[in-house]
């Protein structure tokens, strides 16, 4: 039996750090960060995330998953000619927020990549924990509707091609099999490695989209990427999304692959998915024009609950602002 000390590198002989089972490759550290950075090439290409002359804003949340994103797409921008835009909302969830902004625009700074960064409380002049005492909602869905609602208005305000988002093999995966198994098979169409732009709303790619949690960590540690090992502290796992993912990671372990598989076949089949869309055509918010399927958006829904009135257009404003004190507007 090998030890640890004697497992070589299966392309150059050098010590390997990592066993890429279904690939059955033993790679040494330069191997292993070149396999990832093709990995996501190759993403980028076959499902045409991004291409010469685009831009693309990222989402950069300052965790690890997030980071790495951007930081490949980064370097895969100077490689394929599109332009890389950071965005961080900073959410207010005290020292966690405060640690998450930091790094971010640590990292950007060190990239040379442009961020914009939004405040929360400065947009609508609450807090995500100020919001979460006041609508009694689960912190999550609010946070998750401002988001949205946010990336789509900074993307559209400076013409970007698509939103990048930071998800991976392990966190799709999951979900999209739990969406089969409950039948919410439409929701799986969202779950791809792209969205198109389409009714108003920017687009999203996935640059991540065939790679693990393990590989990410793995590639984060070997890069040197600095990142928030804290987690939000409203991050919370439900039980059933814990179990589907250990059951795909014990399929995976006795059928090596069997998760890329599953992530191309869904990619491959996401048009029959879209296919089963029950939901009327959107309208426009008649607030602040943002997509929506009622005459007022979430969004607008939202800040008129809390502050009294509904806030889309103003902080529409706002944003304005930000991104032509950074020279972003069009
Ligand atoms: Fe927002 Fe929930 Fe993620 Fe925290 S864990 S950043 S509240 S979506
Ligand atoms: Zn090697
Ligand atoms: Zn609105």
């Amino acid at each position: 039996m090998k030890t640890s000390k004697e497992i070589r590198c299966s392309l150059c002989g050098e010590p390997a750090v990592t066993r890429i089972t279904y690939a059955k490759l033993w790679l040494c550290k330069k191997h292993f960060i070149e396999f990832i950075e093709k990995r996501v090439l190759e993403t980028l290409n076959r499902y045409k995330l991004a291409g010469r002359g685009q831009r693309i804003l990222a989402a950069v949340s300052g965790g690890k998953d997030s980071i790495t994103m951007l930081y490949l797409l980064h370097k895969a921008s100077m490689e394929m000619g599109f332009k890389v835009i950071a965005l961080h909302i900073d959410l207010g969830i005290g020292i966690y927020s405060k640690i998450s902004r930091e790094t971010v625009e640590h990292f950007c700074q060190s990239l040379g990549i442009p961020l914009i960064t939004l405040d929360l409380k400065t947009l609508i002049g609450y807090s995500l924990p100020e919001l979460v005492h006041k609508m009694r909602r689960p912190p999550c869905s609010i946070c998750g509707l401002i988001k949205r609602y946010l990336m789509n208005v900074v993307a559209q305000e400076i013409k970007a091609d698509a939103v990048a988002l930071g998800h991976h093999l392990d966190d799709l995966m999951p979900y999209i099999f739990k969406n089969f198994i409950l039948q919410n098979l439409f929701e799986i169409s969202k779950l791809g490695p792209k969205t198109e732009s389409e009714n108003g709303l920017v687009g999203r790619i996935r640059p991540l989209y065939e790679v693990s949690e393990h590989e990410i960590a793995l590639y984060a540690k070997l890069s040197n990427l600095p990142f928030v090992y804290e987690e939000c502290p409203y991050a919370g796992k439900k039980k059933l999304d814990k179990q589907v993912k250990e059951f795909l990671n014990s399929l995976e372990g006795l059928h090596p692959g069997i998760k890329i598989s599953f992530a191309r076949a869904v990619a491959r089949n996401i048009h029959v998915y879209k296919a089963l869309s029950t939901t009327k055509p959107l309208k426009k918010c008649t607030v602040c024009g943002a997509p929506s399927s009622d005459d007022m958006c979430s969004f607008c829904k939202l800040t008129n609950r809390v502050a009294g009135k509904p806030l889309g257009a103003e902080v529409r404003l706002k944003i304005r602002d930000v991104l032509s004190s950074l020279g972003l507007l069009e």
